[in-house]
């Protein structure tokens, strides 16, 4: 680890020292009133443009302006199996093979396709467990299943809860919840990194202890893609969905990102909801056959796919292919680890981090409990070219992005919030 300083020069040093400095210039970073770059800490919530992406759109533009239908096989990108690079580029953020990923609809339309195939209740099993402080459309997704199979959705969710007075979810309690529901719980879903304490699960170790209870398991990796190297073939979860415009860049409202375990890629008999691009991609256009199950995550896509969107995330997943989760992730402990140093030089009574202290149970993203804080923190922040992100009733999330924040953006941010709770 790092042995952090005080002062602005060692930020400098850093960032003179970073092998990615250069890729902030990839990105269009927004302007605060004084025409200066904002301190953009909510690559969490919505990622930057990279500025690429403008010239990848413009190329399917002109390429159906002057090909119309005939971009499907000539444009320059051909549309017709355009998915299919990306789904390998996605694999690789990832940690899965290209047989295990697609690129298709919206997360939270994808979760519930995912429940089609893999929450299959019996009279007896068929509980879902989520951890408590779950993102709100995980959990109404989870309660309309629920109720779409004629349970109770308040008796029907399992809660994994924190401690009275805790906010990180601990692995203890998930055993004894499983040990005593365990027989009764047909799914786990859990977010890998859960999007208000930023606390990095250990998918291996939910997976295989849902496994040994005989419950499915799925992560949403919203705020795990492109942020933590989450090795989904390794931790043997069943399937796992994630959205592309926060860590991924790829523009608000982009399509998202679909894993399916290789050990369920070829099982025809999954009941699933179909459409013509889940058939057989040799015998699709011939329109007339009986529908013939394309094998892997792909064939749980439905439609043919939207090209505009994806090009933003073909101009994204290029920058992430160059540089690798594993460069990202070592630059992003550094970064985090230096963030966690500064905000503890601040009154321990005022500021408290919720965000896990191990490095390898986080991401970027630093969750700070602010004592006494209310909306009007944040708005200075705001004021101060600073962009977070505010959670009632008092905590600020900041994400340091390794692809484009600086240390210097860091040191600023702590200057900042400490001249505020100062006044
Ligand atoms: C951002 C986020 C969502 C958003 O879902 P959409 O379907 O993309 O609107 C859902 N779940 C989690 C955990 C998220 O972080």
């Amino acid at each position: 680890m790092l042995n952090y300083q005080l002062g602005l020069d060692f930020a400098l040093e850093q960032d003179k020292k970073d092998t990615l400095a250069l890729y902030r210039n990839l990105f269009h970073i927004p302007k605060d009133t004084f025409g200066n770059d904002c301190i953009y800490m909510t690559g969490n919530s919505l990622g930057l443009q990279p500025k690429q992406t403008k010239s990848y759109v413009n190329q399917e533009l002109e390429d159906w302006a002057t090909l119309g239908v005939e971009g499907h096989f000539n444009a320059k990108n051909p549309w017709l199996n355009y998915h299919e690079s990306l789904g390998e580029h996605m694999a690789k953020v990832v940690g899965a093979k290209p047989v295990e990923v697609v690129v298709m609809n919206t997360l939270t339309a994808n979760l519930h396709f995912m429940m089609v195939s893999f929450y299959k209740p019996t009279k007896t099993r068929y509980k879902i467990l989520i951890e408590a402080d779950a993102f709100p459309s995980d959990k109404y997704a989870v309660e309309s299943q629920l109720r779409h199979h004629g349970f109770n959705d308040k008796e029907g969710l399992v809660l994994w809860k924190a401690r009275k007075g805790e906010e990180l979810a601990n692995y203890r309690d998930l055993e004894a919840v499983l040990e005593t529901q365990g027989n009764n719980i047909a799914l786990i879903l859990i977010g890998a990194v859960n999007y208000y304490t930023g606390q990095y699960f250990d998918l291996k170790r939910i997976t295989q202890l849902g496994h040994k209870h005989g419950c499915i398991v799925g992560f949403d990796c919203a705020h795990g893609a492109g942020n933590v190297s989450l090795n989904l073939h390794d931790s043997g979860a069943d399937f796992a969905a994630w959205c592309t415009y926060k860590y991924l860049n790829s523009g608000p409202g982009s399509i998202a990102g679909c894993f399916v375990h290789e050990r369920h890629a070829y099982t025809k008999n999954l009941n699933r909801f179909t459409g013509w691009w889940s058939h057989n991609k040799k015998t699709r256009f011939k329109m007339r056959d009986e529908f013939d199950q394309l094998p892997g995550a792909e064939g749980w896509q439905l439609s043919n796919p939207p090209i505009l969107a994806m090009a933003a995330i073909r101009a994204s997943l290029d920058i992430f292919n160059e540089v690798g989760m594993e460069k990202l992730t070592e630059k992003s402990k550094k970064l985090t680890g230096y963030f966690e140093f500064l905000l503890k030089q601040l009154d321990e009574d005022i500021i408290r981090i919720i965000t896990p202290k191990n490095p390898d149970e986080r991401g970027c993203q630093l969750s700070i409990a602010v004592n006494n804080a209310d909306k009007s923190l944040h708005n200075k922040l705001t004021e101060a070219g600073v962009i977070s992100d505010w959670r009632e009733p008092n905590v600020i999330r900041c994400a340091p992005v390794p692809l484009y924040n600086s240390f210097q953006d860091v040191y600023y941010l702590v200057e900042r919030l400490k001249n505020i709770l100062s006044e």
